[in-house]
């Protein structure tokens, strides 16, 4: 990494993720599972990080708490320096809509409507004049500018997992969040895809996978493991 210059009183690196010792408890007595347990971690901002691990292990749990989509039982969760481990619903939607890209397995696009009507969707929650313009601009972020009046089902699944990156991105967020973005896909569209991530990387997005496969994983710069809803990093072999 090349060192840039820093104006005095700046931050060097902005922390995006600061998990202490969270943890995720479902049922209670003998039907207590600890899914997340004592997981702390720090994400910094234009990190790419991926989080591994087998079915069961945790990663869906700990991706809905970083997604603001749930609340840790304990410990301490800070996203871009704000404590949302105690936020209501509310406070939590809020989150999700201005700092947060999703980008799903199954896409999760409106069928009924074309390309860029879809990569506007999230920002019909703000008071956005220049919607389309946005929205066709993250399309072209993606490679679909040819595309922007398809709808979904006129769309290889490649290209629509492309717009739902560009639905992702449209809204400038403070993270993309990516829980197995190619588990749908061929091994050419999830090339693509893959590419398109690291682009955004290269190009300042911080961005975090979730993905039980190791050849994914491998295009991060960093990779943690869940076991048993414990965290660990690593080690290349
Ligand atoms: P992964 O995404 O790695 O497959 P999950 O986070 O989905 O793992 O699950 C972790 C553990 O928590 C599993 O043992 C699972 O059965 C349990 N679990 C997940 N969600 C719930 C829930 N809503 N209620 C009870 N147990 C759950
Ligand atoms: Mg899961």
């Amino acid at each position: 990494m090349v060192a840039a210059p820093v104006a005095p009183g700046a931050d060097v690196t902005a922390e995006i993720i600061r998990l202490v010792d969270v943890s995720r408890v479902y049922g209670s007595g003998d039907a207590t599972v600890h899914a997340v347990d004592n997981v702390s971690l720090a994400v910094n901002e234009g990190d790419f990080l991926a989080v591994m691990g087998p079915s069961g292990s945790g990663k869906s749990t700990l991706m809905h708490i970083l997604g603001c989509l749930d609340v840790p039982t304990s410990g301490e969760y800070r996203f871009a320096g704000e404590d949302v481990s105690r936020m209501n619903e509310r406070e939590l939607a809020s989150i999700r809509n201005r700092r947060i890209g999703f980008v799903f397995q199954q896409f999760h696009l409106l069928s009924s409507m074309s390309a860029w009507r879809n990569v506007e969707l999230p920002l019909l929650y703000r008071a956005a004049r220049d919607r389309k313009q946005m929205a066709l601009n993250a399309l072209a972020q993606v490679g679909l500018t040819g595309r922007v009046q398809h709808r979904p089902n006129q769309l290889s699944g490649g290209q629509q997992q492309r717009v739902a990156i560009a639905r992702a991105l449209v809204t400038d967020p403070t993270m993309i969040l990516a829980d197995e973005p190619t588990g749908n896909l061929d091994s050419r569209a999830s090339r693509e895809v893959l590419e398109i991530l690291t682009g955004l990387n290269k190009s300042g997005h911080t961005i975090v996978l979730i993905t039980h496969d190791p050849n994914v994983a491998g295009v991060a710069e960093r990779v943690v493991e869940m076991a048993d809803g414990r965290l660990r990093d690593r080690v290349a072999a």
